[in-house]
């Protein structure tokens, strides 16, 4: 089996992790811009939060990144694509603690710790394409689907519909996360993954970006 990435399963509910969770309020590292929906202009919901922990998940010069998505029940905002600002991941430099500008008016999302454990996964199989793999291909692509971590940091991303990595400043984004909708009940579609980038450019104004696929 090739497994060549550095691998971490999200463990829902794990420890040892500070700064590493899913729903509740976000914890603040620095300077934390609370953001509304580019569609609708309603503040977005907050999803999860991941934090730089050295050897394992390196978002320097970021302290931390918090990902949120538009839930106004009065629009259809497309808040599972990367590039329409439906959904945001803020990326926050380590400094004085504050959250600015406007919060949603909903309950937040139930709160859970996410722990961090050693995975493993055919980084191979699960890299292949599917518009030319054989049917052999495919099957191992299934197997390796079945049996990697569906929340994870690092590894290769998991595709419930297939590659649809985003590109920024003019190339394929590098996958950071990966966090399935259960068990938290986060709003991917139908039990989908959502999926967490980083841009390649060192100067690029929006250096992570996350988009969903819901089954
Ligand atoms: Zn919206
Ligand atoms: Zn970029």
């Amino acid at each position: 089996m090739a497994d060549l990435s550095p691998l971490w399963a999200l463990v829902p509910g794990g420890s040892g992790v500070p700064l590493a969770k899913v729903g509740g309020a976000p914890e603040p590292v620095g300077a934390l811009r609370w953001p509304a929906c580019a569609s609708c202009g309603t503040p977005m919901r907050f999803l999860f939060q991941l934090p730089h922990v050295p050897g394992r998940l390196d978002l320097a010069p970021f302290a931390a990144v918090y990902v949120f998505q538009c839930e106004n029940p009065d629009t259809v905002c497309l808040r599972w694509d990367a590039h329409l600002g439906a959904n945001a991941a803020v990326a926050v430099e380590a400094g004085p603690a504050s959250v600015e500008g406007a919060r949603p008016s909903g309950i937040p999302y139930a709160e859970w710790s996410l722990g961090f454990a050693p995975a493993r996964e055919d980084t191979e199989a699960l890299s292949v394409d599917i518009n030319t793999a054989t049917d052999e291909q495919l099957a191992a692509l299934d197997r390796a689907l079945e049996a990697a971590p569906e929340s994870k940091v690092g590894g290769v991303a998991g595709w419930v519909n297939g590659d649809a990595t985003p590109e920024c400043c003019g190339e394929p984004m590098r996958f950071v996360a990966q966090l399935a909708a259960m068990p938290f009940g986060l709003a991917f579609g139908d039990n989908g993954r959502g999926y967490l980038f980083r841009c390649r450019s060192g100067k690029c104004g929006t250096p992570f970006r996350f988009m969903w696929q819901g089954a």
